[in-house]
């Protein structure tokens, strides 16, 4: 099973390491020689659980995740994570404090907007702390907090939630001002750019990760939760709440007892998430790994800030994603460009449909080599067009 080295910059579903994928096609035909592929090996199996618990094991020891969270793994991709985070996490609120509470949430992009909008819609009261667009017009920064509108009595904030890379917008959080929410639980989507950087597991409540972008294939989503947020109000309670039950296929507790196979669990899409794990261990673990990234990011929008005339980045320089590279062309080239980097190979580059313009998606996967490549092109593009 071969291939030519793809440069394929697509946002998600995204690139995968090619060696990952011929060994994962091996696997899915004959696993460790039992004569039938690990997909059709029953999700309770000795092969199954050791997949499971491997995939735990590596990612405990790649983000040095502390004894004080576990690891598990649900269906649903990010768009489920926003409805069961506001069910799950404010259960958990009520069961410390008998109360519904009001969640808080940062607002710097299109996912973290529709993760709200899922909260309001489960019926949770809301406080955005902060809407990035109401301060630039655009979702193209992230304000310094002193521009958030923060509660001054944060008692009763059930958790705080943020995007920590915004996928569609090219914004990344450098760092989230956990001091301005003490006490409170924080919550990050990092769907977009889990394992691409160093991570301080232990400041954060609930991390959610669809594995699709940055790890892995669809099918597959991430949780790092800290354990004391399993301890949840019961039914009843939250029933005369009015608080959402969540989906029992969604319910964390459940899934963590019953390490993440409480239903049949898509094992091979975790077993790819584990080969891809045990290939960054292998190259360095996530110290080597942000090291490429950040020259990867640093090239790449050192060349397209050099041709102002011809390439526009709506992202500010300090909120710039190492992952996601937006950027737009001056004049009607969108077409010429697309045409162009194809005739090299260069694809997936179209920006999301609700902004339009360029997006290169340059995550773990994508080569320095790819980067140059794509980084050559931009440039002897922009010098045709200046
Ligand atoms: N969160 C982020 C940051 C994303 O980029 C995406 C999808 O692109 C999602 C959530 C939604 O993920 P899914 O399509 O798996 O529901």
């Amino acid at each position: 099973l071969e291939r030519e080295e793809p440069h394929y910059f697509g946002a998600g579903p995204a690139l995968l390491p090619t060696s990952v994928l011929q060994e994962a096609a091996y696997d899915l035909v004959n696993y460790q020689g039992v004569g039938i592929g690990i997909g059709e090996i029953s999700h309770r199996s000795k092969q199954a659980s050791e997949v499971i618990d491997n995939t735990k094991a590596n990612l405990v020891s790649l983000l040095n995740i502390p004894d004080t969270h576990e690891v598990f793994f649900l269906q649903g991709g990010g768009t489920t994570g926003f409805s069961s985070i506001a069910s799950n996490l404010t259960a958990s609120f009520v069961k410390k404090t008998g109360r519904k509470g009001r969640a808080a949430y940062a607002i710097t992009g299109t996912w973290s907007k529709k993760s709200v909008e899922e909260a309001q819609r489960l019926g949770l009261d809301v406080d955005i702390v902060l809407d990035s667009k109401k301060v630039d017009g655009k979702f193209g920064s992230i304000p310094p907090v002193d521009k958030w509108s923060i509660p001054t009595d944060l008692s009763n904030t059930s958790y705080v939630y943020y995007c920590d890379n915004e996928t569609v917008n090219g914004v990344e959080f450098k760092e989230f001002p956990f001091e301005s929410f003490p006490g409170v639980e924080v919550v990050a989507d990092m769907s977009s750019n889990i394992l691409s950087k160093r991570l301080d597991v232990s400041k954060y409540g609930l991390i959610m990760a669809g594995a699709q972008k940055n790890i892995g294939l669809a099918g597959i989503t991430i949780y790092i939760i800290k354990k004391s947020l399993l301890e949840q109000a019961d039914d009843a309670t939250l029933k005369a709440l009015e608080v959402p039950l969540s989906p029992i296929a969604v319910h964390y507790p459940t899934v963590v007892k019953n390490n993440s196979a409480y239903n049949t669990i898509p094992i091979f899409a975790v077993h790819v998430v584990n080969l891809v794990l045990r290939l960054l261990v292998k190259n360095g673990g996530v110290d080597a790994q942000q090291k490429i990234n950040e020259e990867k990011a640093s090239i790449l929008y050192g060349a397209l800030e050099k041709f102002p005339q011809v390439y526009e980045l709506p992202a500010s320089t300090d909120a710039r994603s190492h992952m996601n590279v937006v950027f737009t062309l001056n004049g009607d080239l969108d077409a010429e460009f697309l045409a162009q980097a194809a005739e090299r190979k260069l694809n997936g580059l179209k920006g999301h449909r609700s902004v339009g313009g360029m997006r290169a998606s340059i995550y773990n996967a994508v080569s320095l080599h790819s980067v140059q490549e794509l980084t050559k092109f931009i440039i002897e593009f922009a010098e045709a067009h200046s």
